[in-house]
């Protein structure tokens, strides 16, 4: 790809798939591994832009860099890092909206590498099965931890969300800051997205707006 095209697919915050793209081999390396790789190519990055690596200050920063990608921002990549989510069936038939509002995002924008911080809200109406409330807010955070783009983060959630609770009836709702509109290129500070994503019975206008409403949007 050229470098305008570069610029404009990554200032437009396009994505290709709703799965994230990864390689096949993606997972053949241990974490260790890949540490110790990322911790000596991040090396380079801070020699390049011609930063002495001998300051105690910075001496331990590739590390540290490193251990943060793999085992923090990006654990989400890796699926032997995905919360368990047990799901119950749903004895008292409770059939009404449950709603799970301001969970917290931190993502990464995947065309900077910079944070995505904000808040979803999910709503959903039980079939057959429940799922404890802090299992939501776990496999938010799941998806959050991969180089991302907003709309496929909703996405990958309610399509989880829905497979795991056996209905369609799930909306997704995330309303995040960019750090790379925020601090770079435009420079709008005050502005958001806002994502909308659902299936089943939320597609009924009365339903959509009753779940609105009680989010306060
Ligand atoms: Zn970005």
């Amino acid at each position: 790809m050229d470098k305008y095209k570069i610029e404009t697919l990554g200032d437009n915050h396009i994505s290709t798939s709703v799965q994230t793209p990864l390689r096949p081999d993606a997972f053949e390396k241990s974490d260790k591994e890949k540490i110790k790789n990322i911790q000596s190519y991040f090396s380079k990055i801070m020699e390049e832009l011609g930063l002495d690596l001998t300051d105690d200050s910075l001496s331990g920063t590739p590390y540290r860099f490193a251990k943060m990608y793999v085992e923090e921002l990006f654990y989400g990549l890796d699926p032997k890092n995905k919360p368990k989510i047990s799901v119950f069936d749903n004895k008292y038939g409770y059939d009404k909206m449950l709603v799970e509002q301001n969970i917290t995002i931190n993502s990464s924008c995947e065309h900077h590498f910079l944070p995505i911080t904000g808040k979803a809200h999910i709503g959903y109406i039980p079939k057959n099965k429940v799922v404890g409330l802090s299992k939501i807010n776990r496999l938010v955070d799941y998806y959050a931890h991969r180089p991302q783009v907003q709309e496929r983060l909703s996405l990958q959630i309610l399509r989880d969300l829905q497979n795991t609770l056996e209905t369609d009836d799930v909306i997704v709702v995330i309303s995040a800051e960019h750090l790379c509109v925020s601090s770079r290129g435009i420079k709008d500070s005050n502005s958001f997205t806002t994502t909308i994503e659902y299936g089943g019975r939320f597609e009924n206008e009365r339903i959509k707006s009753d779940f609105l409403k009680l989010i306060g949007s």
